[in-house]
C-alpha cells in the first residue's frame, strides 16, 4: 500500500488555527494556513485563559509562550454590584487565577512559533473541493489539495457554508459588546473583576505592561445598531458605577474600542465531513460570558493534533475528534448561551434574585461550577 502522504491546509490564522497548525506540524504533518487578513493581527482586546486551555497549550508545546505574554486575573472570583458591594471575592491561595492576555500578543506568540513560508496571507478561501484522494481550498485563483482540511476560519465559516448542508446560520443573541485596553500605568493595579448591572456586566482584567482589558456587555433587541462615540455610550451604561471603572473609561484611546454584536450557532450534527473537520468558532461559537470560546478552540487543536498523530486513515481519525470534540464543546456552549439569560437580567426582580443568590451561594459554589468547566485534561 503507498504511504500516506501527510499534509494539511489549515483555513483560518486565527488562535484556532494557528493552534492547529502548531499542533500538527509537531505531529510530524506538512500544513499550510491561508488566512484572509492581508497582515498578521495587530489588533485586538483581551481574553482570559482558563486552565484547561493551558493545558492543551501545554500539550501544543505554547503554554510557556503563553504564560510570557500573560498575568493573572482574579476576575473569575471577584464579582461586584455597581455600587462597589462585593456579591463575591476572590480568596488569595483557595481560588484558582486566569490568565489574561492581549490577543495580538498570543498571535504573535503563535505564529513565531511557525516557519514564515506555512502562513500565507492575504488568501480568503472561497471554495472547497473533494478530489480523489484529497480535499482542495480554492482562494483566488490559487488551490491548494492535502489530505486534510482544517477549517478554522470562525463563526461566519467559509468552509462549513460549503459542505455543511443548511448551512447554519449564526443566531444573534441579543448582546452587544465594547471592549478596550487603557494606555499603560493610566489605572494601575488593577487586581481583575466583574461587575454585574441590570441588564449590563463589566469586567477588567490587568494585562502585562501595566495595561488594563475591559469590557461591557448589555442586553440589545436588534443587531446592527452603531455608535459615532462608542465611549460614550459605554460611559451612558457605566458612567456612575464603583471606581475604577469610569476612570478605565476615560483611559482607553477611544479609535481602539471595539463594538461587536454577539451571535452564537445552534449546534452542529457533526463537526467532519470525511476529510474535513471544522474548529473553533466555525464548529461551536458561543457568546463570551464563560470566556471559553478560545479555550475550547486551544483543546480543538489539542485534540485534533493527538488524533492525528501517526493516523493513517484520516477519516477515522476526524471521527474520533469529532466523538471527542462535539460533546464537550456543545455543552460548554450551551452553557454560554443559558448564562446570559440570568446573568444578563434587565427586570428588578430578577436582577435582585440574581445578586442575592451569587451573595449567598458564595465563592465555593462558583468555584465547584468552574471547576467542571476547566477540568479537561489533554
Ligand atoms: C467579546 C468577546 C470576548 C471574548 N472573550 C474570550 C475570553 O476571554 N476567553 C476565551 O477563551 N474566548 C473569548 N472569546 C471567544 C474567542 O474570541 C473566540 O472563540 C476565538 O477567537 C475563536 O478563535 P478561532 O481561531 O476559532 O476563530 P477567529 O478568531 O474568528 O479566527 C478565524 C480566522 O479565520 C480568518 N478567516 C475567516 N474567513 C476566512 C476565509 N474564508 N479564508 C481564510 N481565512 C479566513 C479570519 O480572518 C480569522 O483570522 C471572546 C469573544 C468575544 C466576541
Amino acid at each position: 500500500m503507498a504511504q500516506q502522504s501527510r499534509t494539511a491546509v489549515v483555513v483560518g490564522g486565527g488562535i484556532g488555527g494557528l493552534a492547529a497548525a502548531i499542533g500538527l506540524r509537531r505531529a510530524g504533518w506538512s500544513v499550510t494556513v491561508l488566512e484572509r487578513a492581508a497582515v498578521p493581527r495587530e489588533v485586538g482586546a483581551g481574553w482570559s485563559f482558563a486552565p484547561n486551555a493551558l493545558r492543551a497549550a501545554d500539550a501544543l508545546g505554547v503554554g510557556d509562550a503563553f504564560r510570557a505574554v500573560s498575568v493573572p486575573t482574579e476576575a473569575g472570583a471577584t464579582l461586584r454590584a455597581p455600587d462597589g458591594r462585593h456579591l463575591m471575592r476572590f480568596r488569595p491561595g483557595r481560588d484558582t487565577p486566569l490568565l489574561a492576555n492581549h490577543r495580538a500578543e498570543v498571535h504573535r506568540a503563535l505564529l513565531d512559533r511557525l516557519p514564515d513560508d506555512v502562513v500565507r496571507h492575504g488568501a480568503e478561501v472561497t471554495g472547497v473541493e473533494r478530489t480523489g484522494r484529497g480535499v482542495t481550498a480554492v482562494y483566488g485563483d490559487r488551490r491548494v489539495t492535502a489530505d486534510v482540511l482544517i477549517g478554522a476560519d470562525g463563526i461566519r465559516s467559509a468552509v462549513r457554508g460549503a459542505l455543511w448542508s443548511g448551512p447554519p446560520s449564526p443566531v444573534y443573541q441579543r448582546i452587544r459588546c465594547w471592549r478596550g485596553v487603557t494606555g499603560p500605568d493610566a489605572v494601575w493595579p488593577v487586581a481583575g473583576f466583574q461587575t454585574w448591572g441590570r441588564g449590563a456586566r463589566f469586567g477588567a482584567h490587568p494585562l502585562p505592561g501595566h495595561r488594563v482589558f475591559w469590557f461591557l456587555t448589555v442586553r440589545a433587541e436588534h443587531p446592527g445598531v452603531r455608535y459615532d462615540d462608542d465611549l460614550a455610550e459605554v460611559r451612558r451604561h457605566v458612567g456612575d458605577w464603583h471606581d475604577p471603572i469610569p476612570a478605565l473609561v476615560t483611559a482607553t484611546p477611544p479609535g481602539s474600542v471595539l463594538c461587536h454584536d454577539i451571535h452564537d450557532l445552534d449546534p452542529l450534527g457533526s463537526y467532519v465531513d470525511g476529510r474535513v473537520a471544522l474548529l473553533g468558532d466555525a464548529a461551536h461559537p458561543m457568546t463570551p460570558f464563560l470566556a471559553q470560546g478560545a479555550c475550547q478552540a486551544l483543546e480543538d487543536a489539542a485534540t485534533l493534533a493527538a488524533v492525528l498523530d501517526g493516523a493513517g486513515d484520516v477519516p477515522a481519525a476526524l471521527a474520533s475528534y469529532d466523538r471527542a470534540r462535539r460533546p464537550r464543546s456543545q455543552r460548554v456552549q450551551r452553557m454560554a448561551r443559558q448564562d446570559p439569560r440570568t446573568s444578563l437580567s434587565t427586570g428588578a426582580v430578577a436582577y435582585g434574585v440574581l445578586t442575592r443568590v451569587t451573595r449567598l451561594a458564595g465563592t465555593r459554589v462558583a468555584a465547584r461550577k468552574a471547576a467542571r468547566l476547566w477540568s479537561w485534561v489533554p
